[in-house]
């Protein structure tokens, strides 16, 4: 049988990390001092902090860890600028996390479960089924890999800039633990990523989005849209039937009422399900009688990226424009998203557990 595994400091706040300390008998600074190997330094391995006395850098590496996610495979896709690393938990389950550089800015996008229960039908994830909620720590680590990869030669040491919760899983299924996660980002004197960098991604958990708007950190929200009528959306995902789309618009619109922050619609186009001329038509319609303010909503259009076994195609080019149009006409502000990571599997909807 396995043992119990060893505490990660990376699921403790700087609080519990504080009070692990103290009950060794510490003096309050060592838990500063390790609090920044770990989220400012990005240590890696005990032996990194060299200002620590050498018998509890050893009782650190006997009784705890850093980390707890066991890479299994990295690939490189979008000539070395797309990193996608597939991670195991304990159990074998697996944790995708995807880097993503730009001239201008370095993303990651990252999972907050391992596999998903929401089974959108046309995600690779979905097809996984639920596995598990991620912890606090297993979703810090992702992000820190890929602060680590930054660091390379090829990246000449930049900065990462944004984190998006768009991998794996819903995160509102796994809030308590996501809003941890951002806790310990944002955090001044570890990570210090400014509020603005982060955007979490739902499929419409309207409980959810209610909770963001009582937030006072300003975290962007992405709302997975996907088709402009319940009919159309509760074929493709199934947690319409939960909150149909008047519910989630209402939502929305109470959310930028109140926080004044910019919400953006995901709309994964399918050939010849969701991309009629007719359905642009229609979403323009119902943004616009929403009472979500033009203002502060944004749609990003996605062409539908493979997944094998599903029967579904992607839309042509030519449909994706005249869906853009579409909803132009109507003065719904709107970009067709730019791609990354197809070949390696790393885009949305491809997260599928496999190497
Ligand atoms: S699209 Fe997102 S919410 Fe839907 S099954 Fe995939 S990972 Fe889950």
């Amino acid at each position: 049988m396995d043992s119990e595994p060893k505490p990660n400091l990376l699921d403790l706040s700087r609080e519990q990390l504080a009070d692990l300390l103290k009950a060794w008998g510490q003096p309050a600074f060592r838990a500063k001092q390790i609090h920044r190997h770990l989220h400012l330094n990005l240590a890696a391995r005990f032996d990194e902090m060299t200002d620590l006395p050498k018998a509890l850098r050893e009782r650190l590496n006997a009784e705890t860890t850093i980390g707890s996610l066991q890479q299994a495979v990295v690939h490189a896709g979008d000539a070395g600028m797309t990193r996608k690393a597939l991670f195991k938990l304990r159990d074998g389950s697996p944790v995708e996390t995807v880097l993503m550089v730009y001239p201008d800015r370095a993303t990651v996008c990252v999972s907050s479960q391992s596999g998903c229960p929401m089974a959108c039908v046309f995600c690779a994830t979905g097809k996984l089924g639920f596995l598990h909620d991620l912890t606090r720590g297993e979703i810090v680590e992702q992000v820190y890999w890929a602060a680590r990869q930054l660091r390379e030669p090829q990246f000449e040491n930049r900065r990462l800039t944004n984190v998006v919760f768009m991998g794996m899983g819903e995160p509102f299924n796994n809030y308590t633990n996501w809003r941890a996660a951002v806790e310990i980002l944002h955090d001044p004197e570890g990570f210090n990523l400014g509020a603005r960098s982060y955007t979490v991604s739902t499929v419409g958990l309207v409980p959810g989005i209610r909770k963001l708007a009582e937030d006072p950190l300003p975290i962007n929200l992405a709302i997975s849209l996907h088709a402009p009528d319940d009919e159309t959306r509760t074929a493709m995902m199934p947690v319409n039937k939960r909150f149909p789309i008047a519910d989630l618009l209402e939502a929305v619109r109470d959310y930028t009422e109140k926080t004044n922050r910019r919400v953006s619609f995901e709309y994964v186009l399918l050939q010849e399900k969701n991309d009629f001329p007719e359905q642009a038509d229609r979403l323009g319609q119902l943004l616009r009688a929403s009472g979500i303010r033009p203002a502060v909503m944004h749609v990003n259009l996605i062409p539908w990226n493979p997944v094998p076994g599903t029967p579904l195609g992607r839309s042509h080019r030519k449909r994706v424009l005249a869906f853009q149009e579409g909803l132009l006409k109507h003065a719904v502000p709107c970009t067709v998203r730019v791609e990354r990571g197809i070949d390696i599997g790393a885009a949305c909807g491809q997260l599928a557990g496999t190497a």
